[in-house]
């Protein structure tokens, strides 16, 4: 996610900050430097050349040259206009209250991911409690409404189709009465996408758009595309009118030149955000955030939520009585591995901590072992996992057997369980340690 350009980013803040002063060269220096990482992630040039215009004349300002950490103050200006090219603040969606039903329509072109994010945004606005229903207005992509059911059904979301039918418009028109009829307060609609923005598409999107009356007209633009995406928003923006963008696959984006450039080029915000391939994989957008992990000051804010979401308080409280007890076991062991599924793939959240570059990140963790090590702990019956004592050489060759792996590495996971364990206890026993920990779980 956004790898290159924050390992340049990385590199120029780096640079900066060592500097106990700054002159008028440092900062031109600086400022070239960005504008080339700015071009190669494929930002629009009006934007970059805004950006480094602004910043240029900021921080040749007094506020810079003669304050006590001038580093510093740079390092801000280029955050704040970071913040700013991102969209300033996080733009939630004007859903009206839970009597009413708000409809929010996706637009995008074919392999956006449209389909899939009508589905991602479903179980996101659930989540919420809300009770959202699909409407599978998408009459174009062969299949697309076999793949929305599917989805649907497998999460638990209504979805309204009509196989037969050929008027999108009136498919999303039934679906508006049925929503309101059974009292869903939120209905999506997935629209048709084409390889291209063609007047066609723009005739039938409108169509839609007028008998439907949506709170939220959202485009669904594919971040690896760059400037493209931009280009996209712009057309859907002018010709039908938008409320904002949800950019996909900003997993697989090393570059940013879509979310840098999106809210200068069109005014509309990005909303969310799609990471990965899975229906959890939907994120709200919040500026500060991605600017901080484009300037490798890490995204420590998203780190903790995440981990609050998937460490329930008491589950917490629990955890945290059982390794002062040293009553720790493999299948507390295994239970950590699931919550770290949940919170994402370790090299993901590694990338939000801060002075880490990506490639850094990926380096220091080997999640080939922790796929190993969890089958491992799969392949423990309940009581070994309970009581890692009885494990003895026999059940280590069944264990490695089922799990696919050699004696080896059972014993290394042993070992290391152990070593945890004793570190556990040495820990547990330092006061300020417990302190700490108590204020960490909130206890
Ligand atoms: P549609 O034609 O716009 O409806 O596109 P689909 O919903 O069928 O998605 C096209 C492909 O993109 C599928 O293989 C999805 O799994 C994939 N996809 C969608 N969103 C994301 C995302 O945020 N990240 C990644 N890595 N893949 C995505």
């Amino acid at each position: 996610m956004l790898d290159r350009i924050s390992d340049k980013f990385t590199d120029v803040i780096r640079s900066i900050s060592g500097q106990a002063r700054i002159s008028e060269k440092n900062i031109e220096d600086a400022v070239e430097e960005i504008k080339i990482a700015l071009l190669e992630a494929d930002v629009n040039l009006r934007v970059v050349r805004r950006f480094v215009n602004r910043t240029i004349q900021e921080a040749k300002g007094d506020a810079v040259l003669k304050a006590v950490s001038p580093s510093q103050q740079f390092i801000k200006i280029i955050n704040d206009r970071m913040v700013q090219l991102l969209g300033d603040t996080r733009q939630e969606l004007q859903l009206k209250g839970p009597d009413t039903t708000s409809v929010i329509l996706l637009y995008g072109l074919q392999g956006s991911g449209k389909t899939t994010t009508s589905v991602k945004l479903a179980l996101e606005l659930k989540n919420q409690g809300r009770r959202p229903m699909l409407a599978a207005a998408d009459l174009v992509r062969p299949a697309a409404i076999q793949q929305l059911m599917i989805l649907g059904e497998q999460h638990g979301i209504p979805v309204v189709a009509d196989e037969k039918a050929k008027d999108p418009s009136k498919v999303a028109k039934s679906a508006l009465q049925r929503a309101k009829k059974e009292q869903f307060d939120v209905l999506i609609v997935d629209t048709a996408g084409r390889m291209q923005a063609d007047l066609d598409l723009m005739k039938e999107l409108q169509g839609i758009k007028k008998v439907v009356d949506p709170v939220e007209a959202l485009l669904v633009a594919d971040a690896m595309t760059g400037q493209a995406a931009v280009d996209i928003a712009k057309t859907f923006h002018d010709q039908i009118g938008l409320t904002g963008v949800i950019l996909t696959k900003f997993d697989s984006d090393t570059r940013g030149g879509a979310a840098l450039s999106i809210k200068s080029i069109t005014d509309q915000p990005i909303k969310y955000i799609g990471t990965g391939e899975k229906i959890t994989d939907i994120e709200p957008f919040y500026p500060e955030r991605i600017a901080s992990r484009i300037l490798g000051m890490g995204d420590v804010v998203s780190l903790v939520e995440k981990a609050q979401e998937a460490f329930d308080e008491q589950e917490a409280i629990e955890l945290q009585k059982k390794m002062m007890s040293a009553s720790f076991t493999l299948a507390d062991y295994l239970d950590q591995f699931k919550k770290m599924k949940k919170m994402g793939s370790v090299e993901s959240m590694l990338g939000m901590i801060p002075g880490l570059k990506a490639q850094e990140a990926a380096e220091a963790v080997d999640e080939g072992e922790m796929k190993r090590e969890e089958a491992i702990l799969l392949s423990m019956t309940l009581k070994e996992r309970d009581n890692h004592l009885i494990i003895g050489p026999s059940r280590r060759k069944r264990i490695a057997k089922g799990s696919g792996t050699s004696v080896y590495d059972v014993n290394k996971l042993l070992k290391k369980f152990e070593k945890m364990r004793l570190m556990m206890k040495k820990m547990t026993k330092n006061k300020k340690y417990q302190q700490q920990l108590m204020r960490q779980f909130g206890g």
